[in-house]
């Protein structure tokens, strides 16, 4: 079975911090290229990182590649686990699992 964007990842994709978006170049906007390291993307690798809000008004639509994506998804869990209620409880919570499961991701 193929994972659609239902899958869990899709939640935490959103979660990965940007770089400073009023910085980004238009390739980094429309996710033509990685919006961390600039590289060219790959369909198959590219992550879709959600629609986010420009500060020119309107959305942007960034992209990463696997390796960024899991390196921020590790940074961001490790961060997340620190200050989030339901992990600092250990009570179940999606967005550490959908963190842990991006940080995870086999290189392409
Ligand atoms: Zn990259
Ligand atoms: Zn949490």
């Amino acid at each position: 079975m193929r994972s659609e964007t239902t899958s869990p990842d899709v939640g935490a994709l959103a979660l990965l911090p940007l770089p400073n978006v009023s910085s980004l170049s238009q390739r980094q906007t429309e996710g033509t290229i990685c919006v961390w390291c600039g590289a060219g993307l790959i369909p198959y690798t590219a992550r879709d990182l959600g629609s986010r809000p420009s500060p020119r008004g309107g959305q942007i639509f960034p992209r990463g590649c696997g390796k960024c994506v899991r390196e921020k998804a590790s940074d961001t869990y490790k961060l997340h686990v620190s200050h989030c209620d339901a992990c600092l409880r250990t009570e179940a919570c999606p967005d550490r699992m959908g963190l842990r499961s991006l940080a995870s991701q086999g290189a392409p």
